[in-house]
This record gives structure tokens, sequence and C-alpha cells, in this order.
């Protein structure tokens, strides 16, 4: 069994796919081609955004929302530890101040609660969970949609809104998913996705893209994305980085984008079969009233998750553990001078949680199959 089976999908669009691929071949331009002014234009449209831009990768995606802001050395960016290490990394590279707020329990999402007390205390000029109180600029917020479930736009927006502070949304798990209607990429001021090959929306390598409908802000991360070009290719009027999308991605993400709706719905099917056949057992994923979720993973608690991991290795189903170590316990972060029990919440889910396959392929027998090892187990 496949953690994630992209087999199986690239058996389904070969003949769309390799046809896509050799175009590019054909036509020979291998950077900045045609696909990709197709796939940002068709990426906006599926968003519901005036602009997409399409760019390396995710981490790029970010990091050019960041710049694009103008975040410089010792501003302070808030986020969770409880996310891919890429979210707060770039805010680090940077040289900002990555402030972490804990998460809520059931969402994995950052509390918004916990964000305004967090801002309170920075205003006030208190000790954060580090000991340290901030004394920067509080420049903005990068609530991340883990596992595919959105964040809570309504109060982080409106938190942000009163304290003068963006918000970009951290979509690298959510594409696709659904927050009172709106779409992933859509929820904030502007929006990072990813489509690194294990995400919802993936290709054969590494890819990404950031979504606004702020024209200065995406005309800034267009010169960004290709060295801080300027009016033509070269005239440099800012300090950017190479962080173009390669053609050939993008035509795979233009055939995958295809059906992704039809996955979407499937992914929703194998999540709902997984929640019935496994509640009674585990704690099981939770989406708000109002959201759906991508599904990126299929995680679930278990004080028991050492025992239900080793026994579905030994059954050939594989599983894995998002994240083993929240952000602020890895080594990269020590200088931030965060401890343990500084994020209880955080620290807690990342004990006991473990992710299962979760693809929109995966068959009912294969569910069945997992739910008589978690049967035999509990
Ligand atoms: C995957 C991921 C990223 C980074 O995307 P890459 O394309 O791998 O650079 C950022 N944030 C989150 C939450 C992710 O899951």
């Amino acid at each position: 069994m496949q953690f994630i089976d992209l087999k199986r999908q690239y058996s389904i669009l070969k003949a769309d796919i390799d046809s896509r691929i050799h175009a590019v071949l054909d036509h020979g331009s291998y950077i900045m081609g045609p696909e990709i002014t197709k796939l940002e234009s068709e990426l906006a449209r599926y968003v519901g955004v005036k602009y997409c831009l399409s760019c390396a990768n995710g981490t790029d995606a970010l990091l050019l929302a960041l710049m694009a802001y103008g975040v410089k050395p010792g501003d302070g960016i808030i986020t969770t530890p409880f996310t891919f290490v890429a979210t707060a990394e770039v805010i680090a590279l940077l040289g900002a101040v990555p402030i972490f707020v804990d998460i809520d329990p059931v969402t994995y999402n950052i509390n918004p609660d916990a964000l305004q007390e967090t801002i309170t205390t920075v205003q006030s000029g208190r000790n954060l969970h580090n000991k340290k109180a901030f004394t920067g600029e509080l420049k903005g917020i990068i609530p991340v949609d883990l596992f595919g479930i959105p964040a809570d736009y309504a109060k982080i927006n409106s938190i942000a809104k009163t304290n003068g502070l963006f918000v970009l949304e951290d979509a690298a798990q959510s594409f696709g998913a659904t927050y009172n209607g709106k779409k992933a990429g859509l929820l904030s001021e502007i929006a990072a996705t990813s489509f690194f090959p294990a995400k919802p929306l993936g290709c054969y390598g590494d890819g990404g893209a950031v979504f606004t409908d702020n024209e200065e802000i995406i005309a800034i991360m267009r010169s960004l994305r290709i060295h801080g070009q300027g009016p033509d290719k070269y005239t440099n009027i800012r300090i950017g980085i190479n962080g173009r999308m390669d053609t050939i991605q993008a035509a795979i993400v233009l055939s995958k984008l295809s059906i992704f709706d039809i996955e979407l719905a499937s992914r929703q099917q194998v999540a709902m079969r997984y929640n019935q056949i496994l509640s009674a057992y585990v704690e099981t994923p939770t989406v708000p009233d109002g959201s759906t979720s991508a599904w990126a993973q299929y995680s679930v608690q278990s004080d028991k998750r050492t025992e239900v991991m080793s026994a579905l290795s030994q059954q050939g189903i594989p599983t894995a553990i998002y994240y083993p170590t929240p952000l602020h316990l890895q080594k990269a972060f020590e200088y931030c001078g965060y401890e343990k029990n500084s994020f209880p919440v955080s620290e807690k889910a990342s004990q006991r949680i473990f992710s299962l396959p979760m693809h929109p392929y995966l068959t009912e027998e294969e569910q069945k199959h997992i739910a008589k090892v978690f049967a035999a187990v509990f």
C-alpha cells in the first residue's frame, strides 16, 4: 500500500501528461514558457482571485510574499510551531523574528485567542513564552491551514486589521479547501501554496504559487521572482531571487488541475470512510462547520500511537508523523529561546499524532484492511 499513490494518478492521466510534457519539449521554452501564464490564469480563476504568480516551490512562495511586504531584520512575524519548517524558516531567513502562538487542539491551526493574547503581550512590553519581550515591529501573521483545514480567518483577519498586521495564508496543504464558501488561497490578503508532489495538487518536482487581489504586491513579487527585474530583462530595481517555476512542471499541474475537483471529492469520501471505521479507536479529524478540507493528510491522535504504527507497518501499511517535533523545540530555532512546555497543545499533539495513507485512489478494501489492524490493536 502507498502512503500517497501518485502512480495510480499517473496511470489515469498518462496520455494527457505525456502529451503536455512533449509539447514543452517541442516548443523549447523551458523557462517561462506559455504554460506558465496559462497555469497562472487557470489557478487564479479556480481560486477566484485576481492574481496568481507561479514560483519555484512553496517555500519561495512564502518568501516572496514576506519580501513584498518589506519584512526586514528585527520585524516580528507570528506563526505556529506545529507546521512544516518552511513556514517559520522564511521568517528567520529574512532576519525577522518568528513569534510562535499555540494551536487549537481540534483543528491544529493557530488559536485566535492565543493570537490575540500574544499581540497584547507584545504591545504591553511583557515577556513572551521565551521569557523575552519583543521590542521590534510586529508586521504580520502566517496562519497555516494544517492537513488541509483552513484556519479561522474571520477571527484572524479581524485581529490583524485591528492591529495593522498583514495576514499571509500558508495554503501549502489546503489548496482546494473552502472556508465559508471561499477557496483557500483567497482567505486573507495574500496566500502561498506548494505543488510539491505529495500536496493535494502536486507536480513532478518542485513548484508553488502566490495569490492576491493586491495589484501593487503582485507587481513587486513578479519582479522579486526574477532577480528583482525592472521593466526589461537586464534592469534590476531591487534584490530578488531566482524563484521561477519550470515550464514542464506547470504543464503537469495544468493536467492534474483538470481532474482536481473529482479527486477532492474522492479524498472527501476516503476521509468520511476513515471517520466511520476508526472513530471508535482513535481521535479522528473534525472539520469545523462552514469549512471543507483538502485532506492533504488524514491525521489521528492516540496514546497507543507506537503500537498502532508498528502493527500497521507489519501489514505493509505506511504511516507518518506530522510533526514529531514542534518548531520551537527544533535545534534550528533554539536561538529563539523557547523551551519545553512553551506551547503545550502543540507538544501534546506531536506526541500522539500520526497520519494514515490518504489519496484519492485509496480503495474501500484497503481502508477495511487498515481498520482490521486497528481493531486488533484495540
Ligand atoms: C510543503 C509545505 C511548505 C513548503 O512547500 P515546498 O514546496 O516544499 O517548499 C510550506 N508550508 C507548509 C505548511 C507545507 O506543508
